[in-house]
């Protein structure tokens, strides 16, 4: 095996991470449509596509490198949201949390001198620079708005998904 047995440990603990990000953006998602913010839902649906594909991005490194793709279960995500900007708050907290998963990860490899993990980690301490920056805007709106004029801001919302 190329990487530390400790390594796929905190790998794997990180794709469970990742599973429960994927699993609290599909409560979101839910919750936004309870609440008929239709576009916010689409959204949040589609968010929680991308959590699942870093959990596979990094089970396939795992296989890549020799080790052992081990999944834990995940824990029942909060679905009694009060509003739009609670969800959106809720998001922001835990891309930050995230990002500091991650950071702990490059600070294991690179302790360990595992330069191959170390690499393979860029990618997701540059996405979470992108996940909390979107987050945070859209945040900034939801606040902005106003829980009134949350269609609104459906409406840049659904503009900033069609130019992505
Ligand atoms: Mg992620």
């Amino acid at each position: 095996m190329m990487i530390s047995s400790r390594m796929v440990t905190s790998l794997n603990g990180q794709i469970a991470n990742e599973l429960l990000a994927s699993h609290k953006y599909l409560a979101m998602s839910y919750c936004f449509e309870d609440m008929g913010l239709h576009v916010f839902a689409k959204r949040f649906m589609e968010q929680a596509d991308e959590e699942r594909g870093h959990a596979l991005k990094i089970a396939k490194f795992i296989q890549d490198v020799g080790g052992k793709v081990i999944l834990d279960k995940i824990d029942k995500p909060k679905s009694d949201y009060k509003s739009a900007r609670q969800i959106v708050q809720a998001a922001v907290d835990s891309e930050l949390l995230v990002t500091k998963q991650i950071n702990d990860l490059v600070a294991q490899a690179e302790k360990e001198k595992d330069y191959a993990t170390r690499s393979f980690l860029q990618w997701f301490v540059d996405e979470q620079v992108e996940e909390v920056a979107t987050m945070s805007e859209l945040l900034k709106l939801v606040v902005m708005a106003g829980e009134q004029y949350l269609l609104q801001v459906e409406g840049r919302l659904a503009a900033m998904m069609a130019a992505k």
